[in-house]
């Protein structure tokens, strides 16, 4: 079969099987698809043998680029020994291994505290990582004997995964309006999104006015509230909304102040994508849980982290007896073959300094974007590190967006393409977050197509 005959075989074979996640499958139906069959550092390859730059890190994951030698080896060598043991009622080297890197990794990026980071509860993905914190902030609390504490406050435009329990402390109403009736109700505090200020302030006159929007609810409900659920420094999935300096600090000072566990998500922003290890450095902040997955795997396979404290671990011990032990878990919990690519990209990071010779592209990236922000149609220009959201608007000076329907976001993700860039975006907002690996030319690739993709789309 030629590569053409082989190529609409498998994409009819697609269309005939496949459901595609978040996707609308009507126009997938419609449309060519690209068929990736192999990869090497940013770049994608199709299989018609074109190259793309992967822009979007094959949605946030990649870290060291695709076939990364010492990652590849890691996962060959543990195949080698056993590809998967469980961590019901058995362990293996690899899940301790990393639970120790782990543990030392968060503990030295964070200023240091008393309250430090200790324990490490596997699971597969980003959405169980938070299932995990949600779950165990609120029995933490039952076992503690204060049996009110059983909501949760969540934040505005947040997203946390798409099971039940994720889905119910998320707030973006085009993905989880739909499953409203089946959700546990959680306070919403305002989401930091200064562009479009839902308290119609502006950032520093407001004086983080939602903060103190926060501080009410929490004033007048603390008594019920086990645990307060954040995505440090950038709101992701939402829109790449970076929060004002200062914020951070603000809710861990809440959540201290009024006896509230902090769940930080850092399935998105952690492993270096925000120019830090982990987000809550920026502002010193330690929360009570680290939820971590994505980049864990330096984007190779699936695994995730719920990290948290002695005080947390040692309330749910006692006799057998008494119940108290977590029943939660996963069948892949700590699968070897995860942790094997997890310790292998952690000790990447050491070996190759990938945090400090990242923060010159950081400032490459930045002067890129600033031309960007220039265009008639870009309303605001997001970076924090490594993670950037453009808003595309229909004007301006009002700030007036495109409708949904006019899928701009989707045009310019097209042309991009066209032009050997896969980037996806968030509705009006378009979205960049390279691999902490891209070189120099390859970023100043990525902001040269992204800028003439947005122009020829918009103007
Ligand atoms: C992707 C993401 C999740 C969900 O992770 P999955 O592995 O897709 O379940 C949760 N929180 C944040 C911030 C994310 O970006």
């Amino acid at each position: 079969m030629g590569i053409q005959a082989h190529k609409r075989h498998l994409e009819r074979l697609d269309k005939k099987y496949l459901w595609h996640p978040f996707t609308q499958m009507k126009e997938w139906l419609e449309e060519e698809p690209i068929i990736i069959t192999e990869g090497r550092g940013s770049f994608l390859k199709d299989i018609c043998g074109r190259w793309y730059l992967d822009g979007v890190s094959s949605i946030w994951v990649t870290v060291h680029g695709h076939r990364k030698k010492e990652i590849d080896n890691a996962i060959k060598g543990q195949i080698d020994k056993i590809s998967h043991s469980t961590l019901l009622g058995l362990t293996h080297p690899l899940a301790i291994e990393l639970a120790e890197k782990l543990i030392k990794l968060v503990n030295s990026s964070f200023v240091s505290r008393p309250s430090s980071l200790t324990k490490v509860f596997y699971s597969d993905n980003g959405s169980t990582a938070m299932e995990i914190g949600i779950k165990m902030a609120f029995q933490y609390w039952q076992h503690k004997g204060i049996k009110h504490k059983r909501r949760f406050l969540s934040i505005r435009n947040a997203y946390h995964g798409d099971t039940i329990g994720a889905v119910s402390v998320g707030g973006i109403d085009i993905f989880h309006k739909a499953f409203s009736p089946l959700l546990f109700k959680t306070y919403r505090a305002p989401s930091p999104y200064c562009y479009r200020c839902e308290l119609s302030e502006e950032y520093p006159l407001c004086k983080l006015r939602c903060l103190k929007a926060m501080e009410e609810i929490i004033k007048s409900h603390h008594e019920e509230i086990a645990g307060l659920i954040i995505e440090p420094m950038v709101q992701a999935a939402g829109g790449m909304i970076v929060s004002p300096p200062g914020y951070l600090k603000g809710v861990r000072r809440l959540c201290s102040k009024y006896n509230i566990l902090m769940i930080a998500d850092e399935v998105a922003t952690g492993f270096g994508r925000t120019g830090r290890m982990f987000a809550c450095e920026h502002e010193g902040v330690m929360p009570d849980m680290l939820c971590i997955s994505k980049g864990i795997t330096g984007g190779y396979l699936p695994l995730a982290a719920t990290i948290t404290t002695e005080e947390i671990y040692n309330a749910f011990l006692g006799e057998f007896k008494e119940l108290k032990t977590f029943f939660h878990g996963h069948t892949y919990t700590g699968n070897p073959l995860s942790c094997a690519s997890a310790i292998a990209n952690i000790e990447l990071f050491k070996k190759e300094r990938t945090l400090r010779t990242l923060q010159g592209k950081i400032e490459i990236l930045r002067r890129g974007l600033s031309k960007i922000r220039e265009l008639s149609h870009v309303g605001d220009v997001r970076q924090k590190g490594f993670m950037v959201g453009i808003e595309l608007v229909k004007d301006k000076k009002t700030k007036m967006p495109y409708s949904l329907k006019e899928k701009i976001g989707w045009k310019v993700c097209y042309r991009a393409r066209e032009k050997g860039l896969l980037i996806r975006p968030l509705g009006n907002v378009v979205v960049l977050m390279p691999p902490l690996s891209i070189s120099q030319d390859e970023l100043k690739m990525l902001v040269q197509i992204t800028k003439e993709a947005i122009k020829e789309v918009t103007e």
